[in-house]
């Protein structure tokens, strides 16, 4: 049987790199990319190989629309080159960075920045990727939290966030003649080097976020790569078009 091959976006660390350490121990092969650390990358895309995937790492930033149509022909190349095939199955939109801004206080800039990186990116990413997703493939785009509750600092960003969600039901309903499924998975706030690593290194933050969450403590990058890996896997083949949220109960 063929391999699957799952095309993440940001994953030289973070929860990208830990979705594609669990998708790569269930036997997924793996096309990660990197903005800028291309040694990072390497090193994931040598330890996905020991683990006894075929792994490719791409440079991309995501913010930058202009560079899609080269990027997927390079992916076109990585595909035939590297795993003898013309398409992939799985798309994760996961690239992404955090701004913490006052709604009265966001610049243009900022919110131009987020809606390039959180909303135009995987719009027309995912669009030029399209071609070279199979028929009954997944997309699956990260949301976060932020979308349903909202906490000060976070007007661009959640709203970024909440419209990544409106855009995965409208993809689910558009690709579903293709069998592709699409959703987004909302992380709660989870200890990586997200937002400068406040939630993993401010003691005050991570407790407070604990204190509101179910299960009470904050999540860990295991707890998003293994969901990400077992809704892309047989399980989640017919839920679409769905919201899932993965925090541990934060806010309930
Ligand atoms: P992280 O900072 O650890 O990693 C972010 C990844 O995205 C890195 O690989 C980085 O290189 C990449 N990236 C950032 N800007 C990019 C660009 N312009 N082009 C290409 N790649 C770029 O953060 P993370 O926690 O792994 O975040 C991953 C996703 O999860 C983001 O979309 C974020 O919004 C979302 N999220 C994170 C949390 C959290 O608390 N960590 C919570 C909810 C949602």
């Amino acid at each position: 049987m063929t391999r699957k091959i799952a095309l993440i976006t940001g994953a030289s660390r973070g929860l990208g790199k830990n979705a594609a350490q669990h998708l790569a121990a269930e036997g997924i092969d793996i096309i990660g990319t990197y903005r800028s650390r291309a040694d990072e990358a390497e090193a994931l895309g040598a330890e996905l190989r020991a683990q006894g995937v075929n792994a490719v790492m791409l440079q991309l930033d995501v913010g930058a629309s202009a560079s899609f149509a080269a990027f997927a022909e390079q992916v076109a190349s990585a595909l035939r080159e590297h795993f003898g095939r013309s398409s992939f199955d799985f798309l994760v939109n996961n690239a992404g960075i955090g701004i913490r801004a006052a709604f009265a206080e966001t610049q243009e800039e900022q919110f131009d920045q987020l809606v390039n990186i959180h909303l135009k990116g995987p719009f027309f990413l995912t669009q030029k990727l399209l071609p070279l997703i199979a028929d009954g493939g997944r997309i699956l785009n990260v949301s976060s939290g932020l979308a349903r509750f909202s906490l000060p600092g976070y007007a661009a960003y959640g709203a970024m966030k909440g419209a990544i969600e409106v855009l995965s039901r409208y993809q689910a309903v558009e690709l579903g003649a293709r069998r592709i499924n699409v959703n987004t998975i909302a992380p709660g706030a989870i200890e990586t080097d997200f937002g400068g690593g406040a939630v993993r290194d401010n003691p005050d933050l991570n407790a407070y976020v604990a204190s509101n969450t179910a299960l009470g403590r904050v999540g860990l990058p295991d707890d998003i790569g293994l969901a990400i890996a077992s809704l892309l896997g047989d399980g989640g083949r017919w839920i679409n078009g769905q919201r899932i949220e993965v925090s541990g109960g934060v806010y309930l």
